[in-house]
């Protein structure tokens, strides 16, 4: 199957000028190579292949007024005669008009096959280009990072908008080998989460400053007057430092599922009321008065989104890859379980961050204690046994399991499925 993303692209004035100077190279190859054959169809009645267009097309290069044409790369020259090569063939079958010569007011585009241009951490760049050429990637389902495509496409729009289109030939699934690894994730508030292994993931500091950015135009531009030159000025700088931070976040949210997905067999995360978690939610049952973060109202907003769209992520690149996700509901006590015994506290306050368990001395972190019990409650989700790894049952049945408890997870979790651990009290909250 091939798949086709169109982002608006945004060159800086030097890529401008080398892509306008492409597109006027392709457009000239394009024309000449449309008058020759023309001329030779009319005069001889003969038709031009594809090989000798290529070689007239070297011809040109050596001649002094076309020798421009080999400062622009030479694929997406050669790419504009296979096209034409094609569109004859096409008009000759019935299938399409006689081709047409293009102009300069047209849409200009040209095409980038493999060898013609650089895709690395989702960054592009192109033939005869130093620096990479900045695009809005708009699916956010889609790490840009992860795709590979066989042609990119730069086009200009007659109204001086340009786009480039990757062209992926895509494979729904790919499954990836299995790991042993299961990983319980404590979405923080403090970090952005605590992984049941004990590890830290940061909120990005870069992020934290693009928002404070955010919020200062913000406030900049509400004191600007309405309909006033100087604050559609400030109204530009506020899109700007948005679209950053929106970049940025998707750029750390990729990053941070891919990472984990490639890592782990099992992941288990709670199912998170995204819209609910700054006031109440999340505040009023385990953690009253939830405030860790001192921070402006935007930026937590800002901070937050990101939680609806971490699962999401999740979701699909654990599909893709064959792997699981489990959801847990919400109102699971999994900051005030013992892990290692099951004793449940009364309550714990948030400002305790560690805390040892009555029941079995054990010392806990509070977050990792989290994230542990929220993978063996994931774990009961998907009928999976603590220590075995999902993943390592290759067995049809093994992944019919993962299969249908994934999509029972999708659908909406039923609480039934969380399991009954020691001290059962979590589990009559849930009936
Ligand atoms: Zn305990």
């Amino acid at each position: 199957m091939r798949t086709a993303y169109k982002c608006r692209a945004y060159p800086d004035s030097e890529q401008a000028a080398q892509l306008g100077r492409t597109f006027g190279c392709v457009r000239l190859v394009w024309n000449k190579t449309l008058d020759a054959r023309h001329r030779r169809y009319h005069v001889e009645g003969r038709t031009i292949s594809y090989k000798e267009t290529d070689a007239q097309l070297a011809a040109w290069k050596r001649t002094d007024e076309l020798a421009f044409l080999s400062e622009v790369s030479s694929v997406p020259l050669q790419q504009t005669l296979r096209h034409q090569h094609t569109a004859y063939q096409n008009f000759f079958a019935g299938r399409a008009k006689y081709p047409r010569f293009k102009n300069r007011t047209g849409k200009q585009s040209a095409h980038y096959t493999r060898s013609a241009f650089k895709l690395r951490n989702g960054q592009l760049t192109l033939a005869k280009q130093s620096t990479p050429l900045r695009f809005v990637w708009s699916w956010p389902g889609i790490d840009p990072a992860t795709i590979n495509p066989t042609t990119v496409i730069v086009s200009r729009e007659p109204d001086g908008r340009w786009y480039v289109t990757f062209a992926v030939d895509t494979d729904d699934s790919e499954p990836a080998a299995p790991t042993g690894e299961s990983i319980g994730i404590d979405l923080g508030v403090k970090d952005f989460a605590v992984l049941s292994t004990g590890e830290t993931i940061a909120n990005p500091k870069h992020l934290d400053r693009k928002a404070r950015n955010l919020a200062r135009y913000q406030r900049r531009m509400a004191r600007k007057q309405k309909g006033s030159a100087n604050r559609r000025k400030a109204k530009r700088k506020v899109a700007r430092a948005h679209r950053k931070v929106r970049h940025a976040r998707a750029d750390f949210l990729h990053r941070t599922t891919t990472n984990l997905v490639r890592r782990a067999d099992t992941i288990a995360i709670e199912d998170l009321n995204v819209s609910g978690m700054t006031s109440s939610a999340r505040g009023t049952r385990e953690q009253p008065g939830r405030n860790v973060k001192q921070k402006s109202g935007l930026n937590r907003r800002v901070l937050d989104a990101p939680l609806g769209e971490f699962r999401r992520q999740l979701e699909y690149k654990t599909t893709r890859a064959g792997k699981t996700l489990a959801v847990i509901d919400r109102w699971y006590p999994s900051s005030k379980t013992c892990s290692a015994c099951g004793h449940l506290l009364n309550m714990l306050k948030l400002s305790t961050r560690t805390w040892t368990c009555p029941g079995c001395r054990t010392r806990h972190d509070r977050d990792v204690n989290a994230a542990k019990n929220i993978l063996a409650a994931g774990r009961a989700v998907v009928g999976q046994q603590p220590g075995e790894a999902c993943g390592v049952d290759v067995s049809p049945q093994g992944s019919s399991l993962r299969q249908s408890a994934s999509k029972q997870e999708l659908s909406g979790a039923s609480p039934k499925g969380i399991p009954a651990l020691q001290g059962g009290e979590a589990v009559n909250r849930l009936s």
